[in-house]
């Protein structure tokens, strides 16, 4: 029997892998993405810069034949860095030796590579295109252009991969209830950055081996944690670090909200992040620039509408990003998707429930892991307890 045609909505860093995926198992695959092709027009991501890339979503790649070239542009993480507030800390390692690292990536180099792949395997993009809106029963779909030009084509069945404010999900919503609910944490993200050595007037001296570029170690995650918030900084393969800052959104001192400018967040850093400020030349541009992102938790009851659609990666489970697996997991659903359409005989809704059935589970478990891991953070690896019970092998 041959495989129905796909029509997969964003070709973000899910979409290109499962887009990959499918292709590879000879499905028709057409991807209409919102954005402009970022392989000629420059990648526009609005999210973090990098992304930490760990077993799961390596596991995807492997599976697509993608592993060695992502890991070719990305830098290794041995463990988590902790700066104390006291200047104290040290490497965490996430394992008794480089077997069990994860590894950081950059999400524009990341999400080119997919759409080249995609590409080669077959996938068609039509890019600046975005879905607004879904008839269901006649198998049609109405996208907009960049200027808002609107027009109606076929589709197959309908994948979103549209992120954690997908419009697929809208369209399937209207038509029937699919349980949704976000829980918003409070907390924002603003992202600064570490420069390479070579463009701090005073940057600490470093051994060779390639690693002099970076200012601080480059094989790990670096943590700042200051109880009830923090900065963490991942390395990029040229040298530099990006930054984020979590805080709360609002209320007393100190939130986003009583640090509305680069004046008042310099006088904080300094009190607070007395190593980290001067690692960053570029703060107070950086600050005033950058918008303050939200985060946010969203569970479904209902990840598809029968065998016409269904979510996949944020736009099914979009969770807080202190776990670094929003898009380990998304990888994951790919592989999961891929092999139940191609398996399932024409059944695409008994594909698609057992896609949930399989997946759920996993990306709740996640989302409660990813908002534990906040506290565990900004908090705890910097409490001598916690280190004293890791010593002992008890974390
Ligand atoms: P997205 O990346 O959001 O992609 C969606 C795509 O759909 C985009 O290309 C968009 O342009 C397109 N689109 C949107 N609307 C439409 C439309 N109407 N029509 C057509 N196209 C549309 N995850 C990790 O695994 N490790 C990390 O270290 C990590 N760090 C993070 C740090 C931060 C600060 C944040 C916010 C998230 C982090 N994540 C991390 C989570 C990760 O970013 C997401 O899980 C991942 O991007 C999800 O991929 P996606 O393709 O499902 O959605």
């Amino acid at each position: 029997m041959s495989h129905p045609p796909i029509t997969l909505v964003g070709g973000g860093l899910v979409g290109a892998l499962l887009a990959r995926q499918l292709a590879g198992r000879g499905f028709a695959v057409d991807v209409f993405e919102k954005r402009p092709d970022p392989r000629t027009a420059g990648f526009a991501g609005g999210r973090s810069i990098n992304l930490a890339l760990a077993e799961r979503g390596l596991h995807a790649l492997r599976s697509a034949g993608l592993a060695d070239e992502v890991l070719r542009r990305a830098v290794m993480m041995r463990g988590r860095m902790v700066h104390a507030r006291d200047g104290g800390g040290g490497l965490q390692r996430y394992g008794v030796d480089d077997r069990e690292v994860i590894w950081s990536v950059s999400r524009g180099a990341l999400n080119m590579l997919l759409l080249d792949a995609a590409e080669a395997a077959g996938v068609r993009f039509h890019f600046g295109q975005a879905l607004a809106g879904a008839d269901f029963g006649r198998r049609r779909i109405r996208l907009a252009d960049e200027r808002g030009v609107e027009r109606e084509c076929d589709a197959g069945v309908l994948v979103g991969a549209d992120g954690a404010g997908s419009a697929l999900r809208a369209a399937m919503h209207a038509q029937a209830d699919l349980g949704e609910r976000t829980e918003w944490l409070g907390h924002g993200y603003k992202e600064l950055e570490i420069p390479p050595a070579r463009e701090l007037p005073a940057a600490p001296p470093r051994d060779g081996g390639g690693r002099e570029q970076f200012a601080i170690e480059p094989n790990a995650l670096h943590i700042w944690p200051r109880g009830g918030y923090m900065c963490i900084a991942l390395p990029n393969t040229e040298g530099s670090f990006t930054v984020t800052l979590f805080l709360p959104a609002q209320g007393p001192h100190p939130s986003f909200a009583s640090l509305p400018d680069a004046t008042a967040a310099a006088a904080f850093f300094r009190e607070e992040f007395t190593d980290l400020l001067p690692l960053i030349p570029r703060f107070a541009a950086d600050y005033d620039a950058h918008p303050v992102g939200t985060l946010a938790t969203l569970y479904l009851e209902r990840w598809h509408l029968d065998g016409h659609a269904v979510l996949v990666g944020d736009a099914a489970h979009a969770i807080v990003p202190f776990h670094g697996q929003g898009m380990n997991c998304g990888f994951e659903d790919t592989v999961a998707l891929a092999e139940l359409l191609a398996g399932c005989g024409g059944d695409t809704a008994g594909a698609f429930a057992e896609f949930q059935r399989i997946r759920q589970p996993n990306a709740d478990a996640i989302a409660r892991m990813a908002l534990e891991n906040y506290v565990e953070m900004r908090d705890s690896v910097a409490d001598p307890r916690y280190l004293a019970r890791r010593e002992l092998g008890l974390k």
